[in-house]
């Protein structure tokens, strides 16, 4: 596009092919189709990628969309399994066991809030379980599955829905298409990279062959080091782990030992958590933990014990800060992926995180001055994402009541930062839950955490006490029942899988 003024984008290139170079690649050939702007991705086989990350949030499915990809096709193709929420075991208290799920509890009765009315019915000692009042859980735990319907009538209208998945297949899957829609792949090991005297933008990059690619803009998606955003660029990172002190994890498949639920599982430890997560044809698993309160290799011998099948493969130790990048955009470079920033993966956000960095990367897609103010706003969006993840995912470890162990004590003594404090004190003075208009989790989600692990509020909305005691019993009760018998008459979960494969292999 030589007619092209200066000051425009021509070329783009991005610095790695793990699942976040590859997710951008693949929406910026979509997103960018008819400019003439040019997408090349450059990754080194022998460096390789992370290698984890299966399970995701249901606004994967958003992106997805956007690329125009058929839901069934892509997860015959990544091994995909469907993903209700997570559940939680002994983060509370041990022997604990709720889930978040991706929908809310309850049905809005009058002006308050579903869970005003639930929380009275406790009170009054006819409550069941606050998770039988919410149909992705009731689904979840009894492993089955149906798509969500538009029928107001319907507990199926008001939940949805993400998956487990091959991260690598995914890669893989999103390299195909990103490739035939134009991005171009260079393979190779990139050694140095020509920064602009004046103005510190990147101009180039070299690879160990010679060869130099050049670009307006550069995404950088190595991964943890940072090739552009830290070793070139020396950005600075924001460490959290004083919040968040979980700093390395182990990492094993093993073979299906037992139920392939639509769920992943968080188990609390001593001095971290373990995951479980069922794929198609193996469960994905990992322990997470900070080296201070449990060592090495008594991390690695509760996971391998506790292991449902046979291992597939030899353990994997990877090593993390939390915290992220001070600028995700510097001068004419976006950190997105690991490169960025790491949140332990407890709520699996990382791939949302990749997402809302492309995303806000498309709407605020500069010219090839950068200009500061798209810099700002870019840089002060991810902050927020960033923060209140951050602040969602302490409160699982600041709500806890167990006392056995020191990682469990300390968080639950630590200062907390002030927006996570008054998150919790306003839920705990009168149900309150915090509503925004923009960041990841929003209130049921809140909720959904806060009542699992016991944060009980000293009184509930006033409101509440306007209804008779037998409307509000037969209320909540209606809304329990329609959902078990949603669920009973709902399909298993597994027969879901081969259903929705069974129709993508006769449309293909
Ligand atoms: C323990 C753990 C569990 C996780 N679980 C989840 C989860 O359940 N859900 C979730 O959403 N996320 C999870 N994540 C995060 C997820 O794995 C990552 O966000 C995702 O894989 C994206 O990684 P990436 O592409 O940024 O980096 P990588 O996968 O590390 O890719 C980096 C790329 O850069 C290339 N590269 C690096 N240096 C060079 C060089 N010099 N020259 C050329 N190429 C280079 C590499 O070859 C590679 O292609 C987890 C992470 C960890 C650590």
């Amino acid at each position: 596009m030589a007619d092209r003024p200066d000051h425009m984008v021509r070329d783009i290139v991005i610095v790695g092919g793990g699942t976040a170079g590859w997710m951008t690649a693949a929406a910026l050939v979509r997103r960018l189709a008819g400019t003439g702007i040019s997408v090349t991705l450059v990754e080194s086989a022998e460096i390789g990628t992370v290698g984890v990350g299966e399970a995701t949030l249901p606004q994967i499915r958003y992106f997805n969309e956007m690329l125009g990809i058929d839901e069934a096709e892509l997860m015959a193709r990544t091994s995909a399994t469907i993903k209700l929420g997570i559940e939680f075991r002994d983060w509370g208290r041990i022997g604990d066991r709720y889930i978040h799920p991706f929908g809310a509890h309850g049905e809005r009765i009058g002006p308050a809030d579903f869970h005003h009315y639930w929380l009275k019915e406790q009170a009054a000692g006819t409550a069941q379980p606050f998770g039988r009042y919410c149909y992705p859980i009731v689904s979840a735990w009894n492993d089955r599955f149906e798509l969500p319907r538009e029928d107001p009538a319907s507990p199926l209208t008001h939940f949805s829905y993400a998956f487990q998945f091959d991260a690598s297949l995914y890669g893989a899957f999103l390299a195909d298409y990103a490739q035939k829609r134009g991005a171009k792949r260079v393979e190779g090991k990139i050694v140095s990279a020509d920064l602009d005297g004046e103005s510190g933008f990147v101009r180039s990059v070299t690879l160990e062959s010679g060869t130099q690619i050049a670009g307006e803009l550069f995404v950088d998606c190595s991964g943890f080091r940072g090739l552009l955003i830290e070793e070139q660029l020396e950005t600075g990172f924001e460490d959290w782990s004083d919040w968040l002190p979980c700093n390395r994890a182990w990492a094993v498949p093993c073979a299906i030992g037992g139920e392939v639920g639509p769920y992943t599982r968080s188990t609390a430890r001593t001095g971290g958590w373990q995951w479980r997560i069922p794929l198609q044809h193996r469960i994905g698993n990992g322990h997470v933990y900070c080296d201070r309160y449990v060592s090495d290799g008594d991390a690695l011998d509760q996971l391998m014990t506790s292991l449902e099948g046979e291992p597939l493969a030899d353990p994997r130790k990877l090593f993390f800060v939390a915290g992220k990048r001070r600028r995700l955009w510097n001068r004419n470079c976006i950190a997105i992926g690991l490169s960025g920033g790491f949140l332990e993966p407890l709520e699996s956000t990382s791939i949302d995180l990749i997402q809302s960095g492309i995303e806000n990367l498309v709407a605020l897609f500069p010219e090839a001055d950068c200009a500061a103010a798209d810099r700002d706003e870019y840089n002060r969006l991810m902050d927020l994402e960033f923060e209140r993840i951050r602040d969602f995912l302490m409160l699982h470890y600041v709500a806890t009541q167990r006392d056995d162990a020191p990682l469990w004590r300390d968080m639950r003594n630590m200062t907390w930062p002030d927006s996570l404090a008054e998150k919790i004190e306003t839920f705990r003075h009168r149900g309150a839950v915090p509503n925004y208009a923009s960041g990841l989790f929003q209130p049921p989600s809140w909720l959904a955490v806060f009542i699992g692990q016991n944060i009980v509020p000293e009184a509930w909305d006033p409101r509440v006490d306007r209804m008779a005691d037998e409307e509000r019993s037969a209320h909540l009760e209606r809304v329990r029942t329609t959902i078990a018998d949603a669920v009973e008459r709902s399909s298993g979960h597994l027969a879901f899988i081969k259903s929705y494969g069974a129709t993508f292999g006769d449309a293909a």
